[in-house]
């Protein structure tokens, strides 16, 4: 399917790059060229910091009441083009449409719709001193920067957009470069839902054109979903101007599973957590510890249902595993299942790119289980972002809480038991962000979220997200006069 160009979204309006520069979007599933996106420049760039800038203040002078309204209104709109969204999704990330309308559309309309309705309780504190009082004003940043990674673009861009705008801020967003047709359609929605222009802007553009807008003297504050690695180089980006950071980075998640699981809830569990999205999913649980006491019923059930998993076209409603993001990416992920192999993990199943008919056009690789890994195996260690899963077996709980967080990383974790004090303790001891007891994946957006260790600074979601998009000023108030210790 070949679509008409795509342009950047600056100040109300679709516009071509100033310079006129463009680059080729492809289909994961058969590399075909999609479309040719406009490639924003500095000067681009500039012109969305302007026109927020110049929007923002009279958008926080609005009540939250009316902020919010804005926000619902644009869920609704976005609930309405579900099929549409979801099949550009599914185009352009390789995601299955079996998961696009609920995990794409649906979460980012639930985002709308929790901050829109959360604005209007947006509110700072009163407190009386004795002859005096405080009082704390909620007051926006002022242009926010959001920078987005590929494998969730809508939701990603309903994460840092819904919050930010529900506090009174601007938004300038950077989709990722493999992934730029959904942001432009929030664009779309949101002003039809009356958001003033200026207030929400796309650019489109590889990791300079991010640089343009970390480096920016008028953005207060960079949001970035992203690697590790592009934190760290945000970060010291931004130090420049001492502009604040929510970093939601990558992760190598434990998901423990106790002898006392529901076995069959603890495989569904297991292929959610590394299957779902072709295994492209931060959170993912991919250290799969499994008490030594069910090791092989655990594994013989997993590699049964695994081997079912049906990959295909991803607009296809059959289809529960499509392509990975790009050529380039399948090697990488290719590459570590080499290096699996030859450190010594047991291939169980999958192992290698599916060339079958079709599906040699796209960038498939089949479910992967390793079993028999070992804590120092690079499979193990690194976060690999595919459908690869590591199986290692534990004794007791001290030793795989000690195992779980010998890692980097500290996005997420999963226990499964039926001793609910077990999955206290152990979500208690877990080093991560966020930790599911009997479940996986599973992101409400009343619930924060986020990471510590290498995953992260700050966090998404919930009310939590109101102190990332705003700050506190305090307001003293003195009734009983000054005490002057001068004559
Ligand atoms: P990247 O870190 O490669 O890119 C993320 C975004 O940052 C892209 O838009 C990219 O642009 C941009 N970028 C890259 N370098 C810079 C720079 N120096 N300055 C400013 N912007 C830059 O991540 P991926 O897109 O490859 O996504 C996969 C990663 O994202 C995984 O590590 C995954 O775990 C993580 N992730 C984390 C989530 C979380 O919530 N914790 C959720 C989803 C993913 P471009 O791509 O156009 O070059």
């Amino acid at each position: 399917m070949q679509m008409e160009d795509q342009y950047l979204f600056i100040d109300g309006e679709s516009v071509a790059a100033a310079d006129g520069t463009t680059f080729d979007n492809h289909n994961p599933a058969t590399g075909a060229t999609i479309c040719r996106v406009a490639y924003a420049g500095e000067a681009d760039v500039a012109r969305a910091v302007a026109a927020a800038r110049k929007a923002q203040p009279a958008w926080a002078q609005l009540s939250g009441t009316e902020r919010g309204r804005i926000l619902r209104r644009a869920a609704e709109l976005l609930r309405e083009r579900t099929d549409e969204m979801a099949r550009l999704e599914s185009l352009d990330t390789g995601r299955p449409i079996q998961e696009t309308p609920e995990a794409d559309v649906g979460s980012g309309a639930d985002c709308l719709e929790y901050f829109g309705s959360l604005a209007a309780s947006i509110q700072g504190e009163y407190q009386d001193l004795g002859g005096a009082f405080y009082y704390t004003r909620r007051e926006p940043l002022g242009v926010c920067a959001g920078i987005g990674a590929w494998n969730y673009p809508l939701q990603i861009a309903c994460w840092k957009a819904a919050p930010a705008l529900a506090c009174g801020n601007a938004l300038v967003f950077k989709p990722a470069e493999l992934t730029p047709l959904t942001a432009l359609r929030l664009a779309e929605i949101l002003r039809e839902a009356g958001l003033p222009d200026g207030l929400f802007n796309v650019v489109q553009g590889y990791a300079d054109t991010g640089q343009a807008l970390t480096a920016h003297p008028d953005i207060a504050k960079v949001s970035l979903t992203g690697e590790a690695g592009t934190g760290r180089a945000v970060m010291a980006d931004a130090a420049a101007t001492l502009k604040q950071v929510t970093m939601e980075l990558g992760g190598k998640s434990p998901l423990i599973i106790f002898a006392d699981a529901d076995l069959d809830e603890a495989v569904s569990a297991a292929m959610m957590a590394n299957f779902y999205s072709q295994g492209e999913i931060c959170t993912n649980g991919t250290r799969v510890f499994v008490d030594q006491d069910i090791r092989d019923r655990f594994l013989e059930r997993l590699r049964e249902r695994t081997a079912r998993l049906r990959l295909g076209d991803p607009l296809d409603a059959a289809t529960e595993v499509g392509p990975l993001i790009s050529p380039e990416h399948m090697q990488v992920v290719l590459d570590y299942i080499d290096r699996g192999r030859s450190e010594g993990a047991e291939l169980l199943c999958g192992g290698e790119r599916a060339t079958d008919g079709e599906l040699a056009a796209g960038s498939f690789v089949y479910p992967t289980i390793f079993s028999d890994c070992r804590d120092d195996m690079t499979i193990v260690r690194e976060e690999i972002f595919g459908p690869v899963m590591s199986v290692l077996e534990f004794a007791d709980e001290d030793e795989v809480i000690e195992r779980a967080n010998a890692t980097r990383y500290g996005l997420a974790a999963g226990v499964f038991t039926r001793d609910l004090a077990r999955g206290h303790r152990v979500a208690a001891a877990i080093e991560a962000g966020v930790c599911w007891i009997n479940n996986y994946n599973v992101t409400p957006i009343e619930m924060p979220f986020g990471g510590v260790k290498l995953s992260g600074i700050g966090r998404e979601n919930g009310t939590a997200a109101v102190d990332y998009y705003s700050q506190r000023k305090s307001v003293y108030v003195e009734l009983t006069g000054v005490d002057c210790p001068y004559d």
